[in-house]
């Protein structure tokens, strides 16, 4: 079992346990940290040389290298992503530690062509412990099967910060400051080919300006030599019908970009499968 599904179903006793109860048990109050079981070595290793056994007389063919070098570069990622994960569980560095239930690193593609980033997580995110699981995220999941994107298959999901504020309001500064070293983090790992900013306080915090969405959008950015586009937040759609022709055409824009940067992108894409 992986450590994120470990997480996962920590999250949801500890949500089943608070509705039954109505109370938060103390047992609770602090995350555990989790660790993907250990692969079963031996049996692996026995499996690999009964494949290979007729080509045991010639020497190791340099495919063999090339796929045993993807398989520990890509787990090792696994890796990373879960320390990053596990670290955000614990972190206490700002005072939404003191109110959220659960911790919402951000989840999809492990070779994203596209990182969505949002502003924090809001009721339900908190109490699942995944972002863009309410009513803006099945919106936001249509925007992104609408050219070709999804969370399942090449885009990834996260937000600047990682525990909900309270009432939704936007995080404070020092909060989105305290938690950006995660967002770094993840951008370092995933190298997503573009950065797609839903909101102002995504595009605010990722690009350090004042400015708003109205004047960000229909241009790209750059984040250390990564693409970066801005439009409306899927919540800011539900609420104003008249912003829906614009993010359109806002997600138009970004496709062609993908397009440019990386023409069979759309290959890639499956549709999204609910956790
Ligand atoms: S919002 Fe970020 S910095 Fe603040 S407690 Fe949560 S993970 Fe830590």
């Amino acid at each position: 079992m992986t450590c994120q599904q470990k997480q996962q179903i920590y999250n949801l006793l500890k949500t089943a346990a608070d509705s039954v109860l109505g109370f938060r048990v103390k047992s609770f109050d602090t995350t555990p940290v989790f660790y993907d079981d250990p692969l079963p070595a031996p049996q692996n290793l026995q499996e690999q040389t009964d494949l290979h056994e007729p080509s045991l007389a010639a020497p190791a063919a340099s495919s063999d290298h090339s796929s045993l070098d993807f398989s520990t570069v890509h787990s090792s990622l696994e890796d990373s992503i879960c320390n990053l994960k596990n670290q955000i569980s614990a972190c206490s560095r700002c005072a939404l530690a003191k109110t959220r239930n659960n911790t919402v690193p951000g989840t999809g593609s492990l070779k994203p062509v596209v990182l969505v980033v949002g502003e924090g997580p809001g009721f339900e995110e908190d109490r699942q412990g995944l972002p863009f699981v309410g009513p803006a995220g099945q919106l936001l999941d249509k925007m992104l099967a609408a050219i070709s994107l999804s969370r399942s298959s090449n885009t990834y999901i996260a937000n600047i910060v990682k525990c909900r504020p309270p009432q939704n309001r936007d995080p404070y500064p020092e909060e989105a400051e305290a938690c950006s070293s995660f967002l770094q983090a993840q951008i370092a790992l995933l190298k997503p080919k573009a950065i797609l900013c839903v909101g102002s306080v995504a595009a605010k915090n990722l690009l350090k300006t004042e400015a708003g969405v109205s004047r960000l959008r229909g241009s790209f950015y750059q984040y250390h030599n990564i693409p970066v586009a801005v439009t409306y937040h899927p919540s800011a759609l539900l609420r104003s019908q008249d912003l829906k022709r614009p993010a359109w055409e806002d997600l138009k824009q970004f496709r062609l970009k993908l397009l440019e940067l990386c023409p069979d992108y759309e290959s890639s894409c499956q549709s999204y499968v609910s956790h």
